[in-house]
């Protein structure tokens, strides 16, 4: 197959392994930075270009778009997409993955569990904002933030009511969440693809720190998942559309509940302390399903 891997770097470790991998089946792979290309969009005969040439016809997308070319990356995806190119993901699931208030929406919808969450805009609604999520602590955390960035543990209502008014006088879209203490700093990373969770990691905050990304100094290591979980797991990935997903799980009291889905799971901490090749395995999924799907989205249009 021709298999297109959409990333802004191909020196990523997560896009090197998935080229490794595909090359090692036989498959030819380039690596498209997806801000580069541009599009002619027609009725019969849509295509892509970057620097001058068509790229021409591929079998199978890896769409690995970083959060920052959201808009454009998802453009070319669904350009490709057009072209009856089977995404392992698709641009809508992207698209809703990313936007962390929608995919609670979406989940809450669904009955997934999730931390208690509130959204507002207006400083004077903030005293009932923190009363709906249980008073403080509490966790707020910025619509646009990753890796940890952009979330912060308020532990006293006045530090709640700072932090809140701050982001609000500079027109950040936040989230106010319940504080799940009783996880202790550690989250649940689970890989899904497809129909199961092929891998999943517990991630520990450094000492002193409450968030667990690896990012963030967090540190990984092999978790058996409860039944339970593996099913929530699942079950977020479906609602968000999404083959390949890292669904994060906190331990709460009341059960496992979502944190966020992410659409394009880094390979290198899971795949370091699963010992497992979730590469390999992504691409033998692509090779299972990119026939019929490809197909079928040419038929049916996929916007
Ligand atoms: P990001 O997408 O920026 O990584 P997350 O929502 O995943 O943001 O939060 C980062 C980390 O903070 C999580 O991995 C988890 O360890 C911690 N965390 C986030 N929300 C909560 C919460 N409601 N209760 C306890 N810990 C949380």
């Amino acid at each position: 197959m021709r298999i297109a891997i959409l990333s802004q770097g191909p020196q990523l470790y997560s896009t090197r392994r998935l080229v490794e991998a595909a090359v090692a089946r036989g498959h030819e792979v380039k690596v498209i930075n997806p801000v580069k290309c541009y599009m002619n969009i027609n009725m019969t005969k849509p295509s892509i270009h970057m620097a001058g040439k068509d790229l021409g016809h591929f079998d199978a997308v890896i769409p690995r778009i970083g959060a920052s070319v959201t808009f454009y990356g998802s453009a070319v995806l669904r350009q490709l997409e057009m072209m009856g190119v089977y995404s392992v993901n698709s641009s809508i699931g992207i698209a809703r993955s990313r936007d962390k208030l929608r995919s609670m929406q979406l989940l809450s919808r669904k009955g997934i569990g999730l931390p208690i969450t509130g959204f507002a805009n207006k400083p004077s609604d903030i005293p009932d904002l923190i009363d709906m999520v249980g008073g403080a602590p509490l966790v707020v955390k910025l619509l646009e933030g990753t890796q940890g960035i952009g979330v912060v543990l308020a532990e006293t209502r006045k530090a709640a009511e700072s932090v809140l008014e701050a982001f609000m006088g500079l027109k950040a879209n936040i989230m106010v969440q319940e504080y799940i203490a009783e996880a202790q700093g550690a989250d649940i990373r689970c890989f899904v693809l497809g129909d199961k969770v092929i891998a999943a990691m517990k991630r520990q905050a450094k000492p002193g720190e409450f968030r667990s990304n690896l990012h963030r100094g967090g540190s990984a290591t092999l978790v058996k998942l409860s039944p339970q979980e593996r099913s929530v797991a699942l079950r977020a990935a479906r609602t968000m559309g999404l083959n390949v997903a890292g669904v994060d799980l906190l331990r709460s009291n009341h059960g496992p509940v979502v944190m966020e889905v992410n659409s394009s799971p880094g390979l290198e901490g899971i795949e370091a302390a699963t010992d497992k090749d979730v590469a390999d395995a992504i691409i033998c999924f692509i090779e299972k399903n990119a026939n019929k799907q490809s197909k079928k989205s040419a038929e049916m249009g996929v916007c």
